[in-house]
Parts: C-alpha cells; structure tokens; sequence
C-alpha cells in the first residue's frame, strides 16, 4: 500500500526501534528519565526556547498552552481553516473556557489590520483578548509557509498589548527546511510553540511544547492534569531523539516528491491542483466530485489519499515514500479518473 492520506502514517525504522530497545530510562513524572530530559534540553536548544516538554500528542500540547495561558471567559484570535479550530474536538472552549475568535487568513497567513480590530479594549462589557494562535506550516491551506515577516508583526502587536502567542507548530521543521529560515527564527515571534515528533520527523510517539520556565513548569502541572505525565517515557524519547537528529534535512525529499506529485496531477484531464505547493501536501478536486467512490477504488489499486473538507482530496509525502512510489501512484490515479 502507498499510503499518502497523512505523514503519520510513517514507521518507526529499524535504527528507531534499536534505540527504543537499548534507552535508558526512569520515571519522568519524578524527572528522571535522562532520555526524555536529553530530547527536552535538545529540543530548546533548536527552538531558542528557555525550556521545553514531551507531551503525547500536538493537540495535548495545543491544548496545554490554551490552558497555560488562559483563563476562563477570555478570548483567543486563531485562523479559521485551523487545527485547534477544525479538528481538536472544540477542547479549547470545553477545557480552558475560552471563546474563540476566528479570522479568514491569506493561504493560513492572518491579515494584521484584521487582529488589530480584533484585540478587544479595556471595557467591561467584552472578554480580554489573551492570547492569539498561529500555525506553520499550515494544513487546511495545504502545508503553506506562513511567511516569517507576517508572525513577526503579529507578535510584535500581541507584545504590546500583553498577549501571548503560540505556535501550532506540527510541521514548522517542514516550513523551515523549505524556506531555509532556521525553525529558532520562527519560535522567536512566539511565546511558545508545539511541534509533532509523529509526522514528516518519522518518531511514533509524541509532541514539544516549548516556552519560557515559568511556562513550562505550569504546563507540567496541566499534562499532569490531562493525564500525560508519563513514566519510562525515554522508550518513546529515544527515537525522537533520532527524528530531531537525522530526519530534518531529508525533508526536503518529502517536498520534492510532493512537487513531482503536483505536477503529475496537474496534466491528468479532470484533476484540478488545488494549492501552491510549499511543502509536502498537495490538495486536489475532481470534475466529477464523487469523491468517496474515487478514493474507493484508489484504495483498491493500492493507493491511500484522504478527504479533505467537501470538494477536496488531500495528499501528504513523507519517509516512507519513495520517488517510484509517487510514479505508480500518478499511474493508478490517471486509470482511476479514466475508469480503467
Ligand atoms: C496533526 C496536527 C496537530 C495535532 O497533532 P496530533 O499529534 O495529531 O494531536 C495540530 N496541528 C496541526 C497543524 C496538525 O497538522
């Protein structure tokens, strides 16, 4: 099976495996896993972060900074087509008891003049704004670089109205090898940032969040709450350790394959490319707009791609696909659209 419906679905490799097997470890929740700690100090480092911590997932992590920096009744400015917004089950609203304030973005980039009018004044009557969410890559835009220039006028206007940001971060290391800024450039027009070790990195288990120490010993306390405090969790750090190590630079593979993808797509007749490839997802639609059916018989030929809201089919690149793999894929897709 060619499976590109998500870059989750990467294995842990053999290498990843070994280092699982041979960690060492000790329980985490009294902080004594030196693999865990190892992963945290080195993901900081990267980041220009004071501190950082392994957490189970991207939404935990999303979820934690809300907590973090939030309290009840007040509001936080995200994208419209983001994850926190789309897919994290409303657990914004539900656990931190924050309204949502959603603006349109430009390819997942918000427009400053919009947060500007957004950030609520000082009256009685409205919910303090207290914290604005980013997300680079981003997703629902089809892995788009949120340009580097746009976050910093952002944090630069959140700093001086006291709001924090953070950054929904999942694939900044995407974002950062294809544009060749450093991912420390990005975090530094951040308060904090989650990135996921489980995607394009190729680790099996596991997100960084990351922040200043104050940040990071509250949100200690909250995945605690959330049941994430872990015990040998250095198994799991170990070949994140390996991800952070040896599975940046090849990245850029990813990109590579998701451009010829695109471009193979594009000359197929009732196909339409759906984004400006940046990264490693390509978005299509189809003239005929049946998408399960079409999806149904890609499966059968071997080929997995994913829904993507009404009219569009997602396709994500990753490690465990090769250049020959996006070739057969391309054929199966053409056969497919002309009912063969
Ligand atoms: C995948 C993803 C998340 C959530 O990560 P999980 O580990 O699946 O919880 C958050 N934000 C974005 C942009 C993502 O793509």
């Amino acid at each position: 099976m060619i499976d590109l419906r998500s870059d989750t679905v990467t294995k842990p490799d053999e290498k990843m495996r070994k280092a699982m097997y041979e960690a060492e470890v000790g329980d985490d929740v009294y902080q004594e896993d030196p693999t865990v700690k190892e992963l945290e100090e080195r993901a900081a480092d990267l980041l220009g972060k004071e501190a950082a911590l392994f957490v189970t997932s991207g939404t935990q992590g999303n979820q934690i900074a809300g907590l973090v920096h939030c309290k009840p009744g007040e509001e936080v400015i995200l994208e419209a087509q983001s994850h926190i917004f789309l897919y994290e089950g409303a657990a914004m609203s539900a656990f931190a008891g924050v309204q949502l304030q959603t603006l349109t973005g430009e390819r997942g980039a918000l427009n400053i003049e919009d947060v500007r009018n957004e950030i609520r004044s000082d009256d009685i009557h409205e919910p303090k704004t207290s914290l604005i969410c980013l997300e680079n890559t981003h997703n629902k835009a089809g892995g788009a670089i949120i340009p580097l220039e746009n976050m910093k006028e952002i944090y630069t206007l959140a700093e001086s109205n006291r709001i924090n940001v953070h950054l929904d971060g999942a694939r900044l290391f995407n974002a950062s090898v294809a544009s060749g800024i450093p991912v420390k450039d990005f975090a530094h027009y951040t308060d904090t940032v989650q990135f996921c070790l489980s995607k394009g990195l190729g680790a099996p288990v596991g997100s960084i969040i990351a922040g200043s120490l104050d940040f990071i010993a509250e949100a200690r306390r909250w995945r605690k709450r959330l049941g994430g405090g872990l015990r040998q969790v250095g198994v799991l750090a170990a070949p994140s350790l390996i991800a952070l190590n040896e599975n940046v630079e090849r990245l850029q593979i990813d990109h590579e394959h998701a451009q010829l993808l695109a471009e193979g797509l594009q000359n197929i007749e009732g196909i339409s490319l759906e984004n400006k490839v940046d990264t490693n997802i390509v978005l299509i639609s189809l003239k005929s707009n049946n998408i399960p059916a079409f999806l149904e018989k890609l499966k059968g030929k071997g080929i997995r791609a994913g829904q993507f809201g009404a009219n569009k089919i997602r396709f994500v690149t990753h490690k465990d696909i090769s250049s020959e793999d996006i070739n057969t894929a391309l054929l199966k897709i053409q056969q497919v659209v002309l009912d063969r």
